[in-house]
C-alpha cells in the first residue's frame, strides 16, 4: 500500500496531483477531476478529514484547489494544515541529494513560519462554497517559545476569519524532536501552557502530538502522567490528541486501551478528544481481531471523543489518500452506524463549529479596538 501519511512515511509526493484521465468536470471550476477506479462514487461523502497536511517537511504539495478536485466530493469537510517544520537541504550533509523527510538526513529541522501565510493563501484562494468546506490550521510556531502565542494571535489577525485552530504542532516525538534546531519541546515548558492558555481564551481548537512514550517502551509510558497533567491545567481548550498519543515505533503498550478508557471516563478530561489518524497507528489498531474488537468497544463506550482522520501528507492521487480510511475497513465493520457517523463526521463538526465563531468574535474584537475576549 502507497503510505502518505506525514508522520508516517519518508517518500511524500512533492509535486502536484497528477490529473488523472478526465471524469467528469468539476462543477466549480469546470476543471477535470482525476479519475479514479475504486470508491464510491464521487460526490457521496464517506469522511471528514479531521488531520490533513497539505504540505509536506520541505513546504511542496498540492493546491487547496487540486487537493478539493481530487476528492471529488468524496471528503466532507477537512482541517487543514502544512508541517510546522522544515527540513533542511543542508549541501555539506548530502550533497545533491535533496531530502524531503526527517529520516532522509541528519540535517536540522526548524520552525518556518511562513507556512501559516501559505495555508492562509490556499484557504482564501477558494470559492466561498469550499472554504465552507475547509478548516485551516495555524502551524508555524516554535512551541518552546514564549513568545509562541504572540505567533498565533499574529496569524488570526493577518488573516481574519480563515484559521479554525492551531496544530498539528508536535512535542515528543520519536526522531522529529532531537532534529529541531534549538532544545527539545517538553511537556514541562511553560511556552506549552502559554499556548494551550491562548488558545483557551480564543476558542482555537487544538491538534497535539505527543508520543506518549520513547520508542523503547518503559513499564510505565513515559509521558503518561505528564500529558495528562497537561490536560488537567487546560480545562478551557479544546484538546485532539492525535493518534492517541501513538507512533510508527512508539507501538501500544499491553494496557494502552485500559489507560485510554481511565481517562476517558474522567470528567476533568472531557475536553480532549482522540484522532485515530496516521496508516501506521491503523494498524495496531485492527492488526488483529482482538485488538480491533477492544478499540471498537471503547470507541462505542466513549463515541463523542473519537475523530477520524488521515494524517495523509501533499498526497498525489485519490487512491493513495483514502488508503488511509479503508485500511480501517475492520474497525468500520465493528462499529454501530450512529456510532461510526461521530467518529467519521459528527464529532468533527461538533468540535470545529463550537470553536469557529468564537475564534471569528476574538478577531472582531481586537480588529475593532477591544482588548479582546
Ligand atoms: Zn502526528
Ligand atoms: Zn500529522
Amino acid at each position: 500500500m502507497a503510505l502518505l501519511a506525514a508522520c508516517a512515511t519518508g517518500r511524500g509526493p512533492v509535486a502536484t496531483p497528477s490529473v488523472a484521465v478526465a471524469a467528469t468536470p468539476s462543477a466549480e471550476t469546470g476543471a477535470p477531476v482525476p479519475a479514479t477506479t475504486a470508491g464510491p462514487a464521487s460526490g457521496t461523502v464517506l469522511f471528514h478529514d479531521s488531520h490533513f497536511h497539505l504540505l509536506n517537511y520541505i513546504q511542496r504539495g498540492p493546491t487547496a484547489r487540486e487537493f478539493l478536485d481530487m476528492t471529488a466530493g468524496r471528503v466532507g469537510r477537512v482541517a487543514m494544515f502544512g508541517i510546522p517544520l522544515q527540513q533542511k537541504w543542508d549541501y555539506f550533509l548530502s550533497g545533491d541529494h535533496a531530502p524531503d523527510y526527517y529520516l532522509s538526513t541528519n540535517a536540522d529541522l526548524y520552525y518556518y513560519s511562513f507556512v501559516d501565510a501559505v495555508i492562509a493563501r490556499e484557504y482564501l484562494s477558494l470559492s466561498e462554497e469550499d472554504r465552507s468546506r475547509v478548516d485551516p490550521m495555524i502551524t508555524g510556531f516554535n512551541p518552546t517559545d514564549m513568545y509562541a502565542s504572540d505567533h498565533i494571535e499574529r496569524v488570526l489577525l493577518t488573516f481574519p476569519g480563515v484559521f479554525a485552530g492551531i496544530g498539528e504542532f508536535t512535542v515528543h516525538k520519536e526522531f522529529v524532536s532531537s532534529k529541531v534546531a534549538g532544545h527539545a519541546a517538553s511537556l514541562r515548558n511553560p511556552a506549552l501552557d502559554r499556548i494551550l492558555a491562548t488558545a483557551a481564551e480564543i476558542g482555537l481548537v487544538v491538534i497535539f502530538h505527543n508520543d506518549v512514550d520513547h520508542v523503547r517502551p518503559s513499564e510505565t509510558p513515559q509521558h503518561a502522567a505528564e500529558v495528562l497533567d497537561l490536560f488537567a491545567r487546560h480545562p478551557g481548550a479544546t484538546i485532539i490528541w492525535a493518534h492517541t498519543g501513538l507512533g510508527r515505533f512508539v507501538a501500544p503498550a499491553e494496557g494502552h486501551v485500559v489507560w485510554l478508557e481511565g481517562w476517558l471516563s474522567d470528567p476533568r478530561y472531557d475536553h480532549v478528544a482522540l484522532d485515530i489518524s496516521w496508516d501506521e497507528v491503523a494498524r495496531y489498531i485492527v492488526g488483529d481481531d482482538a485488538s480491533a474488537d477492544a478499540w471498537a468497544n471503547l470507541i462505542g463506550r466513549h463515541p463523542t471523543r473519537f475523530l477520524f482522520g488521515t494524517d495523509a501528507v501533499a498526497p498525489a492521487a485519490w487512491e493513495d489518500y483514502v488508503a488511509n480510511y479503508t485500511v480501517y475497513d475492520p474497525l468500520w465493520a465493528r462499529l454501530d452506524p450512529a456510532v461510526r457517523a461521530q467518529l467519521e463526521r459528527l464529532n468533527y463538526e461538533r468540535i470545529f463549529d463550537a470553536a469557529i465563531p468564537r475564534v471569528r468574535a476574538w478577531e472582531q474584537t481586537r480588529l475593532t479596538g477591544g482588548t479582546g475576549g
